[in-house]
């Protein structure tokens, strides 16, 4: 029993297309479950004891077997039977199909021999019947056509068992034997049309069942690959989606870069102070790019920045101080190369002494250039190694503009330079004097504060022009002028060209007391001043008219007229003075 179970179980594990193969499950029952018949088997050995053993024989014509041969007889294949099941004889179809067929032919020679015996002869035809299910049935597939050659086969051996037996039998037995032998013959037959009817059945089921299930499994299958397809499209979408989000953010940033870059090209438009300009620029920079540092430096510029320009904007304070002192060496060495934008990564950086212990891992350079010249250099520094890997051109576009500005702002600055000087001397000429005097005049009314007002003219000037010509002439009025204009600066003041060779020099926030002896120091350095002009040597003299505001003179519009007047009064009393306005001064 065991060892059939285990063989139907590796047949049906050793079914591997997935479905349940009923028609291979209910074959093997009958190839492999020998109870029932052994239960027979096993009865008809009994029975045939207990028939010899009551001696239950009924007598007859001549029986050929008695019920002790029979029971020997049934005795030994019985053994056979389970011995040969032991050593799994069923493996062998053809010796299966043997040995059964002996059985049945055997049993049917005894069954036809013992019409004395008919206990015996029913249980053994029952024996012979299964028998015969059995042989019909196995291993055959249920193949119509090899079930037909065993159907002959068997009723060859019924048909030859019935005319043997019929010899010794009474007529009456020879009719109960041939009806048993035909309702075996009946019995096996239906119950083999039985089985392969059912079998029939269960092959349309199994078939439609294995319809179903390969349609089922089609149709996982396709959504199967559907859902690879929708997961698919899904991961493209999230990649569009996540390449769109850093468009995006792209296009924020770009669009974030324009306005500033916008803002910082109207405002310096809108004005000609280069350092206002480098402010808003290196701020907008830092707020845009989002460096850790961004510096402008810019060489003195008589119309710019007279002593140049260093901005830095940054949160490392230590770096501000250090780059604050390398400034200048960096710009000369980017000066001596080519003027072109750098990057510099990694070991370049160690040319940099002010990153020191700073977080900076990239640092670029671009060039301020205007024609051909450099003027001065950006610098651009990042904590992030890669942080110009996209280039520079937002950086070099922002240079661009501001060097435009910075040409724009020279030459209005040139202009109004030209404007305000005297051609000759480079002195503000009257006209740029008198608006500064006039802005003079108004800041000390407000300070409260005094304001002297010198006016200046050399003496016999005719006689310079006359003896060494105009040439000459105009060199001693430029050296006068010179002289006059470093007083006023060194004292912060101003002078104007009033005349020909008359000046006017103003000392903001200086009484006629403080105002004197910077006047004297002046008049004496004129005094003492050669002027060379080609082979001459031209020595001349001025007399100064000194007036203040409000000590000597209270009216702040009569200051040029007083001093006027004073260096008048030195004029006509000798020349080459310094007179100091009074009241008196105007009686006289
Ligand atoms: P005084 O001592 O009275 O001032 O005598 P002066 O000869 O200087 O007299 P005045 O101031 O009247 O003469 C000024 C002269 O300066 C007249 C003019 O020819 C000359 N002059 C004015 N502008 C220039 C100039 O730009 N170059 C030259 N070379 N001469 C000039
Ligand atoms: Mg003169
Ligand atoms: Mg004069």
């Amino acid at each position: 029993m065991e060892k059939a179970k285990s063989h139907e179980a590796d047949e049906l594990f050793e079914t591997n297309d997935g479905s349940v193969n009923s028609f291979e499950k209910m074959n093997n029952s009958i190839k492999y479950n020998p109870l029932f018949h052994r239960i027979i088997y096993l009865a008809n050995v009994v029975i045939a004891l207990i028939v010899y053993l009551a001696k239950l024989s009924n007598s007859s014509k001549d029986p050929k077997l008695n019920a002790l041969q029979v029971f020997i007889i049934l005795t030994v294949f019985f053994v056979i039977d389970i011995l040969l099941y032991k050593v799994d004889y069923f493996i062998s179809p053809k010796f299966f199909l043997g040995f059964r067929i002996i059985e049945i032919a055997v049993f049917e020679v005894i069954v036809a021999l013992i019409p004395n015996l008919m206990i015996i002869m029913v249980t053994l035809c029952i024996l012979i019947t299964i028998f015969s299910i059995e042989f019909l049935l196995y291993n055959t597939d249920f193949v119509k056509d090899e079930i037909f050659i065993r159907r002959i086969i068997i009723i060859v051996i019924y048909v030859a068992s019935t005319i043997t037996g019929i010899k010794f039998r009474t007529e009456t037995e020879m009719i109960c034997f041939f009806l048993t032998q035909t309702v075996m013959l009946f019995a096996a037959y239906t119950i083999v049309d039985m089985v392969i009817s059912i079998n029939e059945k269960n092959e349309n089921k199994i078939f439609k069942l294995t319809l179903e299930v390969t349609d089922i499994q089609d149709a996982n299958e396709k959504l199967i690959e559907y859902q690879e397809k929708i997961e698919s499209t899904n991961e493209q979408i999230n990649y569009q989606r996540i390449e769109m989000q850093r468009t995006n953010k792209e296009l924020a940033q770009v669009n974030k870069e324009t306005e500033a870059q916008t803002k910082v090209m109207s405002f310096m438009a809108s004005t000609f102070d280069i350092s206002k300009c480098i402010d808003v620029l290196t701020e907008s920079i830092m707020e845009t790019k989002v460096p850790k540092l961004c510096a402008i430096y810019t060489v003195p510029d008589e119309y710019i920045n007279k002593r140049g320009n260093f901005t830095i904007k940054t949160n490392y304070t230590s770096v501000e101080r250090r780059l604050r002192k390398d400034i200048e060496s960096i710009y000369q060495d980017f000066k001596s190369s080519a003027h072109e934008s750098k990057i510099y990564t990694e070991t370049e950086l160690n040319r940099f002494k002010f990153i020191g212990e700073a977080n900076i891992n990239a640092v670029a350079i671009l060039p301020l250039i205007e024609g051909k010249d450099l003027y001065g250099i950006m610098l651009v520094a990042s904590d992030l190694p890669h942080f110009f890997e996209k280039g520079l051109n937002y950086y070099e576009a922002s240079v661009a503009e501001f060097n435009i500005s910075v040409k724009n702002s020279k030459l209005y600055l040139m202009m109004q330079d030209m404007a305000h000087k005297d051609g000759l001397t480079g002195i503000n000429n009257r006209m740029y004097f008198m608006q500064l005097f006039d802005a003079a005049v108004k800041k000390t009314k407000r300070k409260k504060s005094s304001l002297s007002v010198a006016l200046y003219d050399i003496d016999k000037f005719k006689t310079v022009n006359d003896t060494y010509g105009h040439l000459a002439g105009d060199a001693v009025i430029k050296t006068v002028a010179t002289i006059g204009n470093r007083y006023a600066e060194e004292n912060g003041g101003f002078v104007g060209r009033y005349g020909g060779e008359e000046f006017l020099i103003v000392l903001p926030d200086k009484s006629e007391k403080e105002a004197l002896p910077i006047l004297e120091a002046m008049h004496e350095e004129i005094k003492n001043t050669v002027v060379k002009h080609e082979e001459d040597v031209i020595k001349v003299n001025v007399c100064i008219g000194l007036t203040s505001y409000p000590n000597i003179c209270i009216d702040p519009n009569m200051l040029i007229n007083r001093a006027d007047m004073a260096m008048y009064y030195g004029k006509e009393h000798g020349r080459g003075r310094l007179v100091v306005d009074d009241l008196d001064l105007i009686k006289e």
